[in-house]
């Protein structure tokens, strides 16, 4: 009897429609150099640890195709063929996830575009060195993040569930 006390026996934690009062989603990708310096885990970890929760998640060959599609808006810059051909050289991370203010605190995570310009402590300030080698990407707006979520996954990749962390992140 006591073990179903802690193990919340009773509550119903599968699938299920809708998304949390106040929330957003992020879309968070983790670059080829990432998954290949075996970053993966730490950076899931910190996500984790902060109290977001991931809503999809998929390890995915990108074609050139959805990469171009993706850095539309920095086609005109000179790295971009170069970051195309980076983003294609292995397999990526995608994941979104959902919370209250994690567009913001996910960039903040992240640290600086250029990772010497990044403080200790985030995954850029930690882990990398050059910005074309900057292991991780996450959006900035809302509005941004929608776009590549839509871009990236089909709607059916998205799972709704119920979190007993809840009650214990917010107040
Ligand atoms: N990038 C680069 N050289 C630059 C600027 C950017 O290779 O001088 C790459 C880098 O991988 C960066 C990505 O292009 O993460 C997208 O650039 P953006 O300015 O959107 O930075 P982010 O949003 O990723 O911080
Ligand atoms: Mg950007």
């Amino acid at each position: 009897m006591l073990v179903h006390l802690f193990m919340g026996v009773g509550e119903d934690y599968s699938v299920c429609t809708g998304t949390m009062a106040n929330s957003e989603r992020t879309f968070i990708v983790i670059k080829p150099d990432g998954l290949q310096r075996s970053l993966v885990g730490e950076i899931i970890k910190r996500f984790e640890q902060k109290g977001f929760r991931f809503i999809a998640m998929k390890l995915i060959q990108a074609s050139e195709d959805l990469l171009k599609e993706h850095y539309i808006d920095l086609k005109d810059r000179p790295f971009f063929a170069g970051l195309v051909k980076y983003m294609q050289s292995g397999p990526v991370v995608v994941m979104v996830w959902e919370d209250l203010n994690v567009v913001k605190t996910g960039r903040v995570m992240l640290g600086e575009t250029n990772p010497p310009d990044s403080k200790l402590g985030t995954i850029r300030g930690d882990f990398c060195i050059q910005v074309g080698r900057n292991i991780i990407h996450g959006k900035d707006s809302v509005e941004s993040a929608e776009k590549e979520i839509g871009l990236w996954l089909q709607p059916e990749e998205l799972v709704y569930y119920k979190s007993c962390a809840q009650s214990w992140i917010y107040e």
